[in-house]
């Protein structure tokens, strides 16, 4: 079966991550820090703190956010259920707004008219690739006093206008699973703009240990001496992880054109093709594409998927809309919420994608859509 995502592993990868077991540190040594290093410096500069997941990094990410119980978190739902799941499991209720029905990215007027007095984060995932309208979300939560984030699991790379993602909300998280733009194993960083928000993210990830003298609460212990002010958890990031993402990060801009020329094939063999809608593209941004989203028309999705699926291609859906999933309908969220996430989940199929995908692969997969439809 053709993966519709994997990992581009190099020999200089696989060096990287035996040289650090033959290392001193395993984890919470010296590659970690230049990891997060790196990793903040292509993403504008600001603090980053890796961590074990992009789930973790959600978690982390609306902990340093203050997210509790009373707290509201407006969150497009054509995501992974962790954008969302990651607020509820803090206690926060969270509040579905729609997406723009083309680009399948969280619509700045729904946002608008979600957030109240009580919204702490508004969350918008950067769908395939493709940021989402920062510019116009920012002002939204700036008008509530709440943080923007952006689940940029899909987009690690991209920039819109001369920022790069980890530039454009208060908040980004990064996903390093194998099938994303870059690997760690499991992984996960999150940027903050704000310092003491990155502390205190990298805090939470840490156990909550404080080990500032000049924050200690404590005091006259000894040199030994830490503690916990906030309850936190152990979401650390391995040294042999981050070995494995610094080479991995060196590959970034190839992969990131290879995923472009693949997109860039794929929008011409599938140009003219009866029955389906390519994704909608917005301007000014410059995506790192993750996925290759197409609408299948005429209620044919299923059909197609099948079809494919019997050929050894293996498309996937992204996503069902998270308050679709059985622990949001206990909760009494009912479908019909938000019916352009709605529709763009009927229709929706992603195509094979990835930097080790070759050319007539490509080739097979629109030959194998088109007929699938004709
Ligand atoms: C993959 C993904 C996550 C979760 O990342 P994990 O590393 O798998 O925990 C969160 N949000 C989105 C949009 C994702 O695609």
């Amino acid at each position: 079966m053709l993966p519709y995502g994997r990992q581009s592993i190099s020999e200089a990868d696989i060096e990287a991550v035996v040289a650090v077991l033959r290392s001193d540190w395993l984890t919470t040594g010296p590659l970690v820090a230049q990891f997060e290093q790196r990793v903040g410096e292509l993403s504008g500069g600001h603090r980053a703190v890796s961590c074990t997941s992009g789930t973790a990094a959600l978690h982390i990410a609306y902990a340093a956010a203050g997210v509790g119980p009373g707290d509201e978190v407006v969150c497009t739902p054509m995501t992974f259920v962790a954008s969302a799941s990651a607020a509820s499991m803090l206690g926060a209720t969270v509040v579905f707004a729609d997406v723009d029905p083309a680009t399948a990215l969280l619509d700045p007027a729904a946002a608008a008219a979600a957030v109240t007095s009580r919204t702490r984060v508004v969350t918008a995932v950067d769908y395939a690739g493709q940021p989402a309208a920062y510019d116009e979300l920012q002002p939204v939560a700036d008008s509530v006093g709440a943080r923007t984030l952006a689940d940029a699991a899909h987009s690690v790379g991209g920039s819109a206008g001369d920022r790069p993602v980890g530039d454009l909300a208060d908040l980004t998280t990064y996903s390093f699973f194998p099938t994303k733009n870059l690997t760690t194993g499991e992984g996960g960083a999150v940027v903050c703009k704000d310092a003491e928000l990155a502390q205190h993210a990298h805090e939470f990830h840490f156990i909550g240990l404080v080990r500032d003298p000049s924050r200690f609460r404590i005091v006259g212990e000894g040199p030994w001496h830490q503690e916990v002010h906030e309850f936190g958890s152990n979401y650390r990031l391995t040294d042999i992880g981050c070995a494995l993402g610094l080479s991995q990060l060196l590959r970034l801009e190839t992969f990131k054109r290879r995923r472009a020329e693949i997109v860039a094939r794929y929008d011409e063999l599938l140009g003219g093709v009866q029955g389906l809608e390519p994704l909608g593209r917005r301007e000014d941004v410059d995506p790192m594409w993750h996925l290759y989203p197409v609408r299948i028309l005429d209620g044919r999705r299923g059909e197609v998927y099948e079809k494919l699926r019997a050929a050894g291609i293996g498309v996937q859906v992204n996503y069902m809309p998270v308050y679709w999933h059985p622990v949001y309908q206990d909760l009494g969220y009912r479908r019909g919420l938000c019916p352009n996430a709605e529709a763009f989940y009927e229709q929706e199929l992603s195509l094979p994608l990835f930097p080790d995908l070759r050319d007539d692969d490509v080739a097979r997969v629109a030959e194998t859509l088109t007929q699938a439809l004709a």
